[in-house]
């Protein structure tokens, strides 16, 4: 089958044919059918995040069609709430998401946080991906989808709303909400906070006047730069960008006992700041991986509001050229690979 492959950080990924790759015990074998491109494979084709497998199939917002099933796992719920895992046919839709495997077993997954589990397994990280022909998936990680979306539509919606939404809930109630860097993600969980009722607040690069028209246009209350103080003392803020210095900044937005959120895998470092700013009750906290359950949460509610996603398309050959428009800032909507039709 033919896939990008990284063979090291810091190089291109390269077009390869690789053997097609066997489902074993408990996954299924998918044909890809879109993948979508999201900031965290720069990071890892950028050397950001440490001990990827190599050589790697990058890609962790795969959409595709379950080819062949392997054995099935007989599953004995560790606890009374547990809810069984989704099943899957030949020929059905799935979706496979960043979080690819837990041991079921550490204090984390016992306690309701597999997203944290010591044992995890990531696709397109530590697990091979979507930007090939086909893919392995353990079928109790993936997820059947929305049928108002077609595959273009929801790849985005398996790691930047996913992950974004996991991000927003951990804003509890706030009424006011203000989102550094509006890019894909903060696109798709504003859509959600004003489906609930929030304000939303975006802060863009100081200058962007076009993304601050758009984030208004989605019904922002307010739109500014991220030099910009916003009108009101702000109850909680997520910063979607990877840029350290946007803590403390957001952290003198906020109203007392706000939060920040930090939504990426990879952030630069954060300068120091005076402690009165974090007083009374401020938290910083960042969001690492998912669970099940956020996803079980997210497309439920995606298709209610209904979260609109823009997607720019490219072939699988053309994934060098996806990743570097986007580092360079020069992608209009979420990059997504069209693997098969
Ligand atoms: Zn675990
Ligand atoms: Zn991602």
């Amino acid at each position: 089958m033919r896939a990008m492959v990284l063979d090291k950080p810091k190089h291109p990924l390269e077009l390869c044919d690789v053997p097609k790759p066997k489902p074993g015990r408990g996954q299924l074998l998918v044909r890809v059918s879109t993948c979508a491109v999201c900031r965290t494979d720069l990071h890892v084709i950028d050397g950001e995040l440490p001990n990827p497998k190599v050589p790697l199939i990058l890609g962790h917002q795969i959409v595709g069609r379950v080819e062949e099933i392997g054995e099935e796992i007989q599953e004995i719920p560790k606890r009374p709430d547990t809810k069984p895992s989704p099943t899957f046919a030949i020929g059905d839709r799935v979706g496979i998401p960043w979080l690819g495997w837990t041991d079921g077993d550490c204090a984390y997954c016992r306690s309701g946080r597999e997203n944290l589990c010591d044992n995890a397994r990531f696709t397109g990280y530590t697990i091979d991906g979507g930007y090939a022909q086909f893919t392995v998936a353990d079928a109790r990680y993936c997820f059947h989808l929305p049928d108002r979306y077609d595959d273009v539509e929801v790849a985005p919606l398996l790691c930047a709303g996913l992950i974004g939404y996991r991000s927003y809930r951990k804003t509890g109630g706030a009424q006011r909400l203000g989102m550094y860097g509006f890019g894909n993600a903060a696109h798709l969980i504003a859509q959600i906070a004003i489906y609930e009722g929030r304000e939303v607040f975006a802060f863009t690069r100081p200058g962007d006047k076009a993304t601050q028209q758009a984030a208004k246009e989605l019904c922002a209350v307010w739109a500014g730069g991220s030099d910009e103080a916003p009108p009101n003392k702000l109850d909680a803020a997520i910063i979607f960008a990877s840029v350290g210095p946007l803590v403390p900044v957001a952290l003198r937005a906020l109203a007392k006992g706000g939060v920040v959120v930090c939504g990426g895998i990879h952030m630069s470092d954060i300068p120091s700041f005076p402690y009165v700013d974090l007083w009374e009750e401020r938290l910083i906290t960042s969001v690492a991986n998912l669970t099940r359950r956020d996803g079980d949460e997210f497309f439920e509610i995606a298709p209610r509001v209904p979260v609109r996603t823009y997607t720019e398309t490219f072939s699988l050959e053309e994934a060098n050229t996806a990743l570097d428009r986007f580092r360079a800032g020069k992608l209009n909507a979420t990059a997504v690979l069209r693997v098969s039709e």
